[in-house]
């Protein structure tokens, strides 16, 4: 799968995932929601609760005090008549009786006897027994109303004693027994789904007014209402009066709500017992209700989520598949199939965060001159070649290395060594190995090698380091280099930092001078033939040579202007000495291989002739013979327009590169210059080295150029180069290089100094 997919499907399951996270969210939103419904529902319920038995309480009582107020109105008839009569007593009672709610009147005279008839009691008359009763009726006679709860028949009765006054004292006492039907009558109508129980301070069951959760008599209330909490609260509202609240218990396994409510005046409660089970069974039809959508969009949102939840998974299982190939893609170089550099840093960082033990060094290795190669072998072939490369390296380096290829020929070995040598055999196998199997042409490498004493540093600036080593390895034309890194270096690179920053303004001000070193006819070497400028940098007091910078100016293509600067200063002299009618001599301007990538290169100095109206015959071009290795076509065109233009042209550092005797018939210069280093070696004529520049001079003759030995630093190697027949010298034993003032003074004011 490309990365282009693989995005793609990132992208896709990023919007799965904020889908379902969405979808989740309202779920969960939907499910707080419910739990808020269903929270309030109860709430709400538990509040009609509460009312209700508030509802039932207020009836209760309202039934007691009818009652109560009914047998007042007895007791208030019955001392209205005569109460010794028992006839007259007994009708009245029926009377009552039959119309009111009572049954069971009894009246009971000042020494606690009773008649069983409820009559006035004469010779049947028989004494209370009952302590309660007898409690009661002595409450009565106190002339408070008194009531108990008597159990008759099976079933629970409300007894009442209410005084009967005779001339405003209590005579006697009346009772009546009311079925507790008639105290709980009507209360029923308030209960929605509890049980309503109206219970005395002791935790007794004195009526149910609805329900069966708890029953009369067996005790099953007394056990609940053991529950301290309850029965405290019991005994408070019952005592105490006009307090209510609720209270939940668990009993059998299920959980119940209990509201209890005090009946004052008789010292009762009213118990409601709500299953929570029955409310929520009520809550269920109306949570549907109200959270009816919720309830379906949170379901359809689930399945959603689950989907969305699957699919998310099985994308993710087939990314982290893709991007486990992808990271082998990325990680590995196509061409060689080793390490990419991104995947050997972070090996590297690896490896030297967990060894301990183990000593490293970073080489970097670069195939010299591989563009060449490559357009010479073509796209496949140089491929090719980089293949067989990097497996040579892996062939000659151990198991534990690790080899990376970054740019093109740019390679990486991170290697393990006990003992420093090591590294040296390395790169000698390499370099054996390369020469050893790759037969076709001659590959030649750099290589730099950076110890790493200090595994902390960034794994990039060890990559740097070997680099600059690289860089740094003396680059034989013909043999492969290698270099260890050293902190010189270092400050090489800050130097010519330093350089960089303050090339431009040096040229601004005029920091750059030319000076001249005059060139000699070797036959007459008192004359001055000619004049080389070359580039000096007053850097404040210092007087920098070229050799510091020009390297890094060719790099960075500082030259170019550098360069034109220099050849406009000559021209400028020129033109002075011109117009000051002295005898003009050629001067030759060095001009770097960089210009050559330039198609206006030549243009432009005739240009610069023009405007100063010096005629180019008087300006000589030095281009260093190594250019015609790189480019013979190039050097071959612009040779030609230079002498188009009428400059004058000459080669450079003759002998010093690769360039055969062969390319000189192709390249029509004016002058050879032939390379100092040729100098070290010829003595006298017989030598090998005089033989060479012998056999040099005759071919320039043939074709016509002129030569000229650079370098002379002896009377002797004057005379040797003249007797071989070079026509000039330019040296130190001539004259060294100069500012343009002495150059005038010693050669237009006194040409005569060599005498
Ligand atoms: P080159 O063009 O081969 O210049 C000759 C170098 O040899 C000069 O070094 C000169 O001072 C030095 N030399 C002359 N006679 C003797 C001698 O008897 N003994 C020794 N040991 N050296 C001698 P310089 O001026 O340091 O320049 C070095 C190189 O820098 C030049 O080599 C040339 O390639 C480059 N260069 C100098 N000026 C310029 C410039 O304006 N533009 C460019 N592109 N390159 C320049
Ligand atoms: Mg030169
Ligand atoms: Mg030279």
């Amino acid at each position: 799968m490309g990365a282009k997919n693989i995005l793609k499907k990132r992208r896709l399951v990023a919007v799965i995932a904020v889908v379902a996270i969405a979808v989740l969210v309202i779920n969960v939103g939907s499910l707080v929601q419910m739990k808020f419904i269903r929270d309030s529902f109860r709430d709400k319920m538990l509040e009609s609760n509460a009312e209700n038995a508030r509802h039932m309480t207020n009836s209760i009582l309202v039934n007691i005090d009818s009652e109560v107020e009914e047998l007042r109105d007895i007791a208030v008839t019955i001392s209205e008549i005569n109460i010794a009569s028992e006839e007259a007593v007994d009708s009245l009672f029926l009377r009552f009786i039959n119309i009111g709610s009572f049954s069971n009147l009894t009246l009971i005279r000042p020494d606690g006897s009773f008649s069983p008839s409820g009559g006035s009691g004469g010779g049947d008359a028989r004494p209370l027994t009952n302590a309660v009763q007898r409690e009661k009726f002595e409450a009565a006679m106190g002339g408070r109303f008194a009531f108990n709860i008597a159990a008759k028949n099976g079933e629970n009765v409300f007894e009442v004693y209410i005084p009967v006054y005779i001339n405003d004292r209590p005579a006697a006492v009346v009772r009546g027994d009311a079925p507790m039907a008639t105290v709980t009558s009507g209360a029923s109508r308030f209960l929605q789904n509890s049980d309503a129980y109206v219970v005395s301070g002791d935790g007794r069951i004195v009526a149910t007014v609805s329900g069966n959760l708890l029953h009369i008599n067996t005790g099953d209330f007394t056990e609940w209402a053991n529950d301290t909490t309850l029965s405290a609260a019991i005994r408070e509202a019952t005592l105490l009066g006009s307090t209510n609240g609720r209270y939940s218990l668990s009993h059998s396994n299920a959980d119940y709500i209990v509201e209890y409510c005090s009946l004052t005046s008789v010292e009762w409660a009213l118990v409601t017992v709500t299953d929570t089970r029955s409310l929520d069974a009520r809550m269920g039809s109306a949570v549907d209700v109200a959270s009816g959508s919720a309830i379906v969009f949170a379901a359809v949102a689930s399945i959603f989520a689950i989907i969305a939840g699957i699919y998310f998974y099985r994308t993710k299982s087939l990314i982290t598949a893709s991007l486990a190939k992808y990271d082998l893609l990325a990680n590995t170089d196509p061409i060689t199939g080793g390490y990419t550099i991104t995947k050997f840093l972070e090996e590297t960082r690896k490896i030297l965060d967990t060894s301990t033990s183990s000593r490293f060094a970073i080489v970097s290795i670069d195939i010299n001159k591989f563009r060449a190669i490559n357009d010479f072998l073509g796209h496949v072939g140089g491929n090719k070649l980089l293949t067989r490369v990097s497996q040579i390296f892996t062939a000659c380096s151990s198991d534990f290395d690790i080899i990376a290829r970054s740019s093109a020929d740019q390679f990486y070995i991170l290697s393990r060594y006990a003992v420093e040598n090591e590294l040296e055999r390395l790169v000698y196998g390499i370099i054996n190995e390369v020469e050893f199997q790759i037969t076709e042409f001659r590959i030649l490498l750099s290589f730099g090698v950076y110890y790493i004493h200090d595994k902390t540093i960034d794994t990039r600036i060890m990559l740097d380091r070997a680099d600059l080593a690289r860089r740094s390895a003396k680059k034989n034309k013909d043999e492969s280099s290698f270099a260890f890194f050293d902190t010189k270096m270092v400050l090489k690179i800050r130097e010519e930092k330093q350089i960089e920053d303050a090339m431009d303004k040096a040229l601004e001000s005029g920091d750059f001078k030319v000076y001249l070193q005059p060139k000699f006819d070797l036959a007459v070497p008192t004359l001055v033939t000619g004049a080389e400028a070359l580039v000096r940098w007053q850097h404040g007091d210092e007087l920098i040579s070229p050799g510091r910078f020009i390297p890094l100016f060719e790099r960075n293509g500082f030259v170019r202007q550098l360069d034109k600067f220099m050849f406009e200063e000559v021209c400028k002299q020129q033109k002075k000495w011109l117009n000051n009618g002295f005898d003009l001599c050629v001067i030759s301007v060095n001009m770097s291989r960089v210009h050559l990538s330039n198609p206006n290169f030549v243009q432009e100095l005739a240009d610069i002739c023009a405007k100063y109206n010096v005629p180019p015959k008087y300006l000589e071009i030095e281009i260093t013979e190594s250019v015609a290795f790189e480019n013979l076509m190039v050097l071959v065109q612009t040779f030609a327009k230079l002498k188009h233009h009428g400059f004058s042209i000459s080669i450079d550092d003759f002998g010093t590169g690769y360039s055969s005797l062969n390319m000189l018939k192709d390249l029509k210069a004016d002058v050879i210059k032939i390379d100092r280093a040729f100098l070290a070696g010829a003595t006298k004529p017989s030598d090998r080295a005089s033989a060479i520049i012998s056999h040099v001079i005759s071919l320039a003759i043939s074709l016509k150029m002129k030569t000229i030995c650079e370098g002379i630093e002896t009377l002797n190697q004057a005379k040797l180069l003249n007797n071989l027949g070079c026509n000039m010298a330019q040296g130190f034993y001539f004259a060294r290089p100069m500012p343009i003032s002495e150059f005038e003074r010693r050669v237009f004011g006194m040409k005569q100094y060599m005498t």
